[in-house]
């Protein structure tokens, strides 16, 4: 859908429900990073779903000690064998991070590999799914990682904001998004349309009071006629 026809759509969805629309909102930033980076088997083997809305997304960046300064983060990355990255730390206030909406949800996750250089310089992207993916696209073994609570906030109720632990109590196991070292300026296209989208639920939570009665048969509805003449009009 061309981006002007859907944001059209989304100020009605956003101004229904904001927190229910932040799960499409991360699933879909979390897909174009796919689009963006991935090789082309993690394209084949996540991106299709994302999109959809048959799989979820979120984003990893924050932890108990790493919040605006991101470089400061300690989740650690290391290498096996088969290319593939063990995964290990902990992440909080992980909006739409875990819930029952979808059978699998992808985290893109900033960590460290082993040896990296310290702070922003050192940090690297990475797709860890919540169920493993099989190479036909069916679903495999949990990959542990795993919800320790939801965030208590004073709104957005309707959108799970957690903490998530990756790799504590086994195996988590994810794949480079992108290349070594370079996973703060990928992320950053993600949180560019993150930042968009928080100007999108403004503007429609905004509207939301007026395209309300415009919809709701009756007075002031788009069937009343004498409506424009209800309006209040600016003095000139
Ligand atoms: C509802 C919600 C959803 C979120 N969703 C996600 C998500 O999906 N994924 C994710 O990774 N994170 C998420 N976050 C976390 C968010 O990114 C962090 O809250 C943010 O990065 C700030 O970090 P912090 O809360 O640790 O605050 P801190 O970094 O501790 O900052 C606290 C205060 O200190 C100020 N401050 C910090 N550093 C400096 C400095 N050097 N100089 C001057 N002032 C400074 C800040 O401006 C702020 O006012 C979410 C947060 C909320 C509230």
């Amino acid at each position: 859908m061309p981006r002007l026809v859907g944001c059209a759509a989304l100020e009605y969805m956003i101004g229904a429900n904001s927190a229910f629309m932040l799960y499409y909102g991360m699933t879909h930033g979390a897909a174009k990073l796919v689009e963006a980076f991935g090789t082309e088997d993690q394209k084949k083997r996540y991106m299709k779903k994302m999109f959809a809305g048959e799989w979820g997304g979120t984003m990893l960046l924050t932890e108990p000690e790493a919040g605006s300064d991101v470089g400061a983060l300690t989740a650690s990355a290391v290498k096996n064998p088969d290319g593939t990255y063990s995964i290990k730390g902990s992440k909080i206030f992980i909006s739409a991070g875990e819930h029952d909406l979808c059978e699998n949800i992808i985290h893109p996750v900033l960590a460290r590999i082993e040896g990296a250089p310290a702070g922003t310089r050192g940090i690297s992207l990475f797709l860890v799914p919540k169920y493993h993916v099989k190479d036909d696209g069916s679903l495999g073994e949990f990959n542990h990682v795993v919800c320790t609570g939801l965030e208590h906030k004073m709104g957005i109720h309707g959108n799970a904001t957690a903490s998530l632990s990756l790799g504590e109590k086994g195996d988590c196991i994810g794949t480079l998004l992108g290349e070594e070292n370079k996973g703060m300026p990928e992320m950053f296209r993600m949180m560019n349309e993150a930042r968009a989208f928080v100007g999108m639920q403004g503007f429609a939570v905004a509207s939301a009071p007026i395209c309300m009665p415009w919809n709701t048969p009756g007075p002031g509805s788009r069937e009343d006629i004498s409506w424009p003449e209800k309006m209040p009009r600016p003095k000139m």
